[in-house]
């Protein structure tokens, strides 16, 4: 069980204050104008100490454990959901899990000062959920790799000065092994930048293809061994999902308060919208779901540093329950907030686009069920009960 400290209720205010004051106002504008998630932002949040939060503190991070991340990361989502991307991401864990010093000391520092971007490259054309079925392939040759395959979707794929890329080094391994993990940096000859993917949101942090076309690394930018890539992900999955949990709840927690504040001001029938039942009752059956979703999404980051069987399925319910929530508080918001919540005045109706994605991306809501029954079928079959201990 958890009670979050004083020390992370202060870093939660924190977070707060700057996504009010800074983030927010920052979302409306550069989501508006399709720009790039801004440089100096993400200096700031470096200079504030909201980057590489589960980044050891030997290489510049806040060395958090994954309770304090989510808590910090719930606000800084609120705020601006493609500013919390930056703050811990899938790609620095197996850096962390399997870098030499080198190859951590090039890298994790510089993320943490906001001067380096980083891209994770798994997802290709035929390999999305079921990830194990990637094709690109990394060749030995001599004191190289030679890479070649596509990815699609890739985030920040045009300004990522390292990509973090999954391909298959042997052909002939059993499923989910024989897939290794590579730094390619930018600039590199035959990584080429592919077609764009317009998308209903988060135009700040955009998607790519991503070719491979004969792209030549040295060999030292393999990261740890050979074939062992989905070993390094396999606890950041838990954390980083269970964290996914609470940035929704920032998000759904942010538009019903938004929503909120304005019902109080908004005068129908002589008396203030947030007065009308059918409007409080609204309120009310939606910030229990949040409160739901948070207590879920707390508890399994907590359980995901335990790294222990039951990470993976507990993380899984924090998203798939969280992401729903988030769907849902933020239509209600608009709900709430009428015609005016519609508009691009506020910045609902663009939390509204952005939230679908919750149930897509880092493991779409049917394959995380698929985990969480596999949970429960397992406590079964053990003589106990499918319920988190
Ligand atoms: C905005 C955005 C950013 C992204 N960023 C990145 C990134 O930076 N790096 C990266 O590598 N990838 C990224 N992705 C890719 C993302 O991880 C995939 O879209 C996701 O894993 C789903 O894969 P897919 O799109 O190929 O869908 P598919 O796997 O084709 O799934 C289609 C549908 O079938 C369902 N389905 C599939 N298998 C099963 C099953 N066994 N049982 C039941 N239902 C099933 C899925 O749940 C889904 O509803 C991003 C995607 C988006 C949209």
């Amino acid at each position: 069980m958890y009670e979050l400290t004083e020390d992370q209720r202060d870093l939660k205010q924190a977070a707060r204050n700057f996504g009010r004051k800074v983030l927010a106002p920052r979302a409306m504008q550069i989501e508006q104008s399709g720009a790039d998630f801004p440089a100096d932002v993400l200096i700031q949040m470096g200079q504030l100490g909201f980057l590489g939060l589960d980044i050891p503190q030997a290489y510049g991070g806040q060395g958090f454990d994954t309770l304090t991340s989510a808590v910090i990361l719930e606000e800084i989502s609120g705020a601006w959901f493609s500013a919390a991307s930056y703050c811990m991401t899938l790609a620095t864990g197996p850096i962390i899990v399997a870098g030499t010093n080198e190859q951590k000391q090039r890298i994790l520092p510089a993320i943490c000062r906001g001067e380096l971007v980083t891209a994770f490259a798994l997802t290709e054309p035929a390999g999305g959920s079921d990830a194990a079925s990637i094709q690109t392939f990394a060749a030995r040759d001599g004191d190289d790799y030679v890479i070649n395959g596509t990815k699609f979707f890739i985030t920040n794929a045009h300004r990522a000065d390292v990509m973090v890329v999954f391909a298959r080094t042997d052909k002939s391994a059993m499923r989910g092994e024989g897939i290794s993990i590579f730094l390619v940096d930018k600039g590199t000859p035959g990584l080429v930048i592919g077609q764009r993917f317009r998308t209903m949101g988060h135009s700040a942090n955009p998607i790519w293809e991503v070719v491979f076309d004969n792209c030549r690394i040295p060999a030292a930018n393999l990261l740890g061994e050979e074939g062992a890539g989905f070993k390094y992900l396999q606890n950041d999955f838990a954390k980083i999902r269970a964290v996914y949990g609470a940035r929704c709840v920032g998000v759904s927690q942010w538009a019903m308060d938004y929503a909120l504040r304005y019902a109080q001001e908004r005068i129908q029938f002589g008396q203030a919208v947030s007065s009308f039942q059918g409007v409080r009752f609204k309120v009310a059956d939606i910030i229990t779901k949040i409160e739901a979703a948070r207590q879920l999404s707390y508890r399994a980051a907590v359980i995901a540093d335990r790294g222990d069987a039951q990470a993976p399925a507990a993380a899984s319910m924090a998203k798939h329950f969280a992401s729903d929530i988030c769907l849902e508080a933020t239509s209600e918001a608009i709900q709430i907030m009428g015609g005016h919540g519609y508009t691009v005045d506020h910045p609902l109706e663009r939390m509204f686009r952005e939230v679908k994605l919750f149930q897509i991306g880092d493991g779409t809501s049917e394959m995380l069920r698929i985990l969480i029954s596999r949970f429960a079928n397992r406590s079964i079959a053990d003589g106990g009960s499918a319920q988190l201990a």
